[in-house]
């Protein structure tokens, strides 16, 4: 697959305000926030959309719901309560094709998401 801007975040050559990473995942804010908390989770591996995801992947997708699910924890809103969220392809609304697992949190999110 080719490059997205998402690598050059992993390399180090486009900065983002980074709140984890791990050997696997790399979690940052999102550029344009949609909510108060607006976070991204990452593979480091590029997967390009969650229909490229196999088998071998599937500890890696379980990666991202536990790095996200850790960051609520973490930063106390997790029994408040919050959104993860990952957009595939056109109908999908994806604008970045490398796996990314949204996270929202801070307002009161509604359904259904439009
Ligand atoms: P998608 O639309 O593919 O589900 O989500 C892509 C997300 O990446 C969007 O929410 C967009 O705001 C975010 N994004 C795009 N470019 C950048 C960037 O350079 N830095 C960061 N931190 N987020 C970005």
């Amino acid at each position: 697959m080719s490059e997205t801007l998402f690598d050059k975040i992993i390399r180090r050559e486009i900065p983002a305000d980074i709140v984890h990473e791990d050997e696997h995942v790399l979690g940052f804010r999102d550029i344009n926030p949609q909510a108060p908390v607006h976070v991204l989770f990452i593979p480091k591996k590029p997967i390009a959309t969650l229909n490229d995801l196999e088998h071998a992947d599937m500890l890696l997708a379980g990666r991202l719901m536990k790095a996200a699910a850790d960051f609520a924890k973490r930063e106390g809103f997790d029994e408040a309560g919050y959104r993860v969220v990952m957009n595939t392809n056109r109908d999908g609304g994806q604008s970045v094709y490398h796996i990314h697992l949204h996270l929202l949190a801070g307002r009161q999110m509604t359904w259904p998401p439009g």
